[in-house]
C-alpha cells in the first residue's frame, strides 16, 4: 500500500470514528434529558393536590399567589408566557377564576388543554348557592376542595388526566394517587372523629369569607352566616344587627375570619355579640413556607381543623395522626410563581 492511501484510510477511519462519537453525543440528551409535561394550575390547594400525585414527573407552576384573594385575582400580563407554554391547565372552575381562564383560552398552545374539577365533582343538584353567592347571579359556592371527600374526587380526577397527558408515568401516577388517597382518607376520618366531640349545640359556623358550606354537609356543622357579601365589601347594619342577634341566640363560642380577609366589621359583631372572634382560617393559602411538611392540601386542613374545633370547644386529639407531607417524590421540580 503506498503511503498515499494509508493516508487516505486513515482520514476515512478518523472521520468514521468522529461521526460515531458525534452521534453518540447526539442520542446522549435524548435519552437522559427527558421533556416532562408542563402544569399550570390556579390556587394552591389544586397545586398541591397536582404536586402531589405527580410528584417529580412534571413541570408545576401555579398562577394565584398565596395569600391573595383568589376571587378577584387578575393575571399579570407576564401570565400568560406561563399560561402559552403549559400542556394543562388545571382549574378549579365554578366561576372562581374566571379572569384566569379567559387569558388562558387566549394563550392556550396547539394541543393543550384546559381542565376544570368542580363541575366534574359534584352534580348540579349538589351545587350550594348561599348568601356570598346567590343563585340569582348564578355563580355556585366554588370552595369544593374544603370538603376533604370532594378533594379526594379532584385527585382522582387529576390522576386520569395526568395518564391521559403522559401514559409512560402512569403507574407512578397511580402509586402516588394511591397513598395520597389513603392519606385523604385519613384526613377525613380524623375530622369526622374531632367533629363528634365538639358540643352539637357549637357545631355552628360563621365566617366572615363563605369558604365552609361543602365542608359543613360532610361534617354535620350548620352555617348560621357568612359576613362577606357577593361583591366582597361589608355587610349593612341591617345585616349586622341580625347576626349579632343570631351568635346571641344561638351561643355561638367563637366566629371565624381568614387572614386573607382581615375583617374589623366580624370582629365588632363577635364582640356586640360576646363571641371570640379568631381571624386564622385559610381557604387558599397553605401554612409555612414552600417545602415545609405543612405547605400542602392536607396541612392547611389539619391546621383550619385544629384551629376550628378547639375554638368550638371540641377535642383536637384524632387530627394528630394526620401526616401532612406530600407523597413521596413531590416538592421536586416544583416551580412557584412569585
Ligand atoms: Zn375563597
Amino acid at each position: 500500500m503506498k503511503f498515499t492511501s494509508v493516508m487516505t484510510w486513515l482520514a476515512v477511519l478518523a472521520l468514521a470514528f468522529f461521526f460515531t462519537a458525534c452521534g453518540r453525543q447526539e442520542e446522549k440528551p435524548a435519552t437522559t434529558v427527558e421533556k416532562k409535561p408542563n402544569i399550570v394550575t390556579t390556587v394552591a390547594p389544586i397545586t398541591s393536590i397536582v404536586e402531589n400525585i405527580a410528584g417529580d414527573k412534571i413541570q408545576l407552576a401555579g398562577i394565584i399567589p398565596e395569600g391573595i384573594n383568589s376571587h378577584t385575582f387578575e393575571p399579570i400580563p407576564s401570565d400568560s408566557k406561563l399560561l402559552s407554554s403549559a400542556d394543562l391547565i388545571i382549574l378549579n372552575g365554578f366561576d372562581l377564576e374566571t379572569p384566569t381562564l379567559k387569558l388562558a383560552q387566549a394563550n392556550l398552545k396547539t394541543g393543550a388543554s384546559i381542565y376544570s374539577l368542580g363541575d366534574k365533582t359534584i352534580k348540579e343538584a349538589d351545587y350550594i348557592f348561599d348568601f356570598s353567592f346567590p343563585k340569582e347571579q348564578g355563580h355556585p359556592n366554588p370552595h369544593l376542595w374544603l370538603n376533604p371527600e370532594y378533594a379526594m374526587r379532584y385527585a382522582t380526577l387529576v390522576r386520569d388526566e395526568l395518564i391521559r397527558l403522559d401514559p409512560k408515568n402512569k403507574a407512578v401516577y397511580e402509586q402516588n394517587a394511591a397513598q395520597f388517597l389513603k392519606k385523604l382518607e385519613t384526613l377525613d376520618q380524623a375530622i369526622k372523629e374531632a367533629a363528634q366531640t365538639i358540643p352539637q349545640n357549637n357545631r355552628r359556623l360563621l365566617t366572615y369569607h363563605d369558604s365552609w358550606p361543602y365542608f359543613a354537609r360532610r361534617y354535620g356543622f350548620q352555617v348560621i352566616g357568612a359576613v362577606q357579601p357577593s361583591d366582597f365589601a361589608d355587610p349593612s347594619p341591617r345585616e349586622m344587627v341580625r347576626l349579632i342577634e343570631q351568635i346571641k341566640k344561638a351561643k355561638v363560642p367563637a366566629v371565624f375570619g381568614s387572614e386573607v380577609f382581615p375583617s374589623p366589621v366580624l370582629e365588632q359583631i363577635a364582640r356586640e355579640a360576646k363571641s371570640r372572634y379568631i381571624d386564622k382560617l385559610r381557604d387558599d393559602e397553605l401554612p409555612g413556607k414552600p417545602g415545609d411538611p405543612q405547605h400542602s392540601y392536607i396541612g392547611m386542613m389539619a391546621e383550619n381543623m385544629t384551629i376550628m374545633f378547639e375554638a368550638l370547644g371540641g377535642s383536637t386529639e384524632a387530627l394528630k395522626k394526620v401526616d401532612p407531607a406530600p407523597v413521596a417524590g413531590a416538592h421536586a421540580d416544583y416551580r412557584r410563581k412569585d
